[in-house]
């Protein structure tokens, strides 16, 4: 297994961390040819106009697509948005996944929380809550088609949706100690 990280800007180090602790071979994806032989991929927070522009400069655009054809892929936050088909901004957007997003929908950088998230999927038996970390993220509005809502907060806001090996998160897995969103990645692949 090798997974990549977009590296154009935001915390994939975090990532790659994490992907390091739990023992998976990763590589910073910046051009085309650094998708080569991977078998998943990462794009994660930051700004998504900015990651959105670095993959246009870098040529970066088509060859995800294709690769996201084949392959699993998971965008935390920006990741997020960069991964939709509908922001009701003009922006570059990789737009492969049916859901529709608002970004900075949960106020500015000093409304970040953290809040407590119950994912069954993530523990068989266990339900210890997971630590979502939320920093000027987007808001999840809808899952179409065949993308489905996975996680929801108690008061019912959609927070992270799946369509077939497609996974995002509004929030921030990659800035915890718990590894469990990481590990059900590589569960998809
Ligand atoms: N607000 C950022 C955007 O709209 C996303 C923030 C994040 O990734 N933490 O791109």
């Amino acid at each position: 297994m090798k997974i990549g990280v977009l590296a154009c800007q935001g915390d994939f180090i975090e990532h790659i961390k994490i992907l390091f602790h739990l023992g998976v071979e990763t590589v910073e994806v910046r051009l085309p040819e650094d998708l080569k032989g991977l078998t998943g991929l990462i794009i994660p927070g930051g700004e998504s106009t900015t990651i959105g522009k670095l993959a246009v400069t870098y040529n970066l655009m088509e060859p995800l697509r294709g690769f996201s054809d084949k392959k699993p892929i998971w965008g935390t936050c920006a990741g997020m948005i960069f991964l939709a088909k509908e922001i009701g901004m003009d922006q570059p957007l990789l737009g492969i996944m049916d859901i529709e997003v608002e970004r900075n929908a949960f106020g500015r950088q000093v409304d970040s929380f953290k809040a407590d998230l119950y994912a069954r999927f993530l523990d068989k038996g266990d339900s210890k809550p997971f630590p979502a970390i939320f920093i000027r993220a987007p808001k999840l509005i809808a899952a179409k088609g065949k993308a489905k809502v996975i996680a929801k907060l108690t008061d019912g806001t959609a927070v992270a949706a799946r369509e077939g090996k497609w996974l995002v998160t509004s929030f921030h897995p990659e800035l915890t100690e718990d590894n469990r969103f990481h590990r059900y990645f590589l569960g998809l692949i």
